[in-house]
Parts: C-alpha cells; structure tokens; sequence
C-alpha cells in the first residue's frame, strides 16, 4: 500500500513528531496552514472516518484524548481547531485517517 503516513509511522519517511504512543503518532504539517499545524493519526491505517467502525473506534477517543495534551504542550492557551477532512469533496488528499490541529492564532471562520 503506498501510503505517506504509513510511511511516516514506519520511520521510511522524515517527521517532525510531537508525540507518539503504541497506537498514536502525531507530527507538524509539512505545508502548515497557522503557527501551530500539526497532524494526529491512529497508527494502524483507517482510510478516513468513513471507516471507523465498532473494533477501531476506540483510536477515536484515545486520539481526542491525546489531543488537549499536545495542544497544552503546544502552548494552545487561547483556542484550537480540529479538522478531519473526508473524501474529495471534503477535500481529504491523504486517505489515511488524521485530525488536524490548527492554532496559534485567531482562525478565520469559514464553512464552504
Ligand atoms: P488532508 O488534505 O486533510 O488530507 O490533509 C493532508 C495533510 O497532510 C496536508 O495538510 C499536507 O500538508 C500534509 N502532509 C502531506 N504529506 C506530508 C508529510 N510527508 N509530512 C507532513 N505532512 C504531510
Ligand atoms: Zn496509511
């Protein structure tokens, strides 16, 4: 499977990690869109949420709760976004299952 985060998860690709775990790594966007843009994702490869289901949904609740540690220690004080993108028309170009965290300064509000 030719996949970048699988590639990131498996060390054959260079990240910047800001955290990791038996089942979560979470690492900066190479193309940061704020100050702070970093990406969550289950270690095991989940196309997107399409395909969260029963067995694997537990990686959802642990990466939510992964998430306010890594914003802390980010310094995310005042605020934060989270974004999953799915499928073309969510504009999702990488299909392995990651949530952004976006912060470190006031984010536009934009649906669409
Ligand atoms: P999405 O468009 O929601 O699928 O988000 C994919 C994100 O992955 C984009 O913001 C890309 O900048 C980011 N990305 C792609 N390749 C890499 C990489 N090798 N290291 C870090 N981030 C990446
Ligand atoms: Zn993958």
């Amino acid at each position: 499977m030719d996949c970048v985060f699988c590639g990131i998860i498996d060390g054959n690709i260079p990240s910047d990690k800001v955290y990791e775990d038996e089942e979560v790594l979470a690492f900066r966007d190479i193309n940061p869109e704020a100050p702070v843009h970093i990406l969550v994702v289950p270690k095991t490869h989940v196309n997107s949420c399409n395909c969260i289901n029963e067995v694997n949904s537990y990686l959802i609740s642990k990466i939510f709760e992964i998430i306010p540690v890594i914003a802390k220690k980010e310094g995310l004080t005042n605020g934060y976004r989270v974004i999953t993108n799915v499928g073309e028309d969510g504009g999702q170009s990488v299909e392995h299952l990651h949530f952004h965290i976006l912060g470190g300064k006031k984010l536009p509000v934009h649906f669409g």
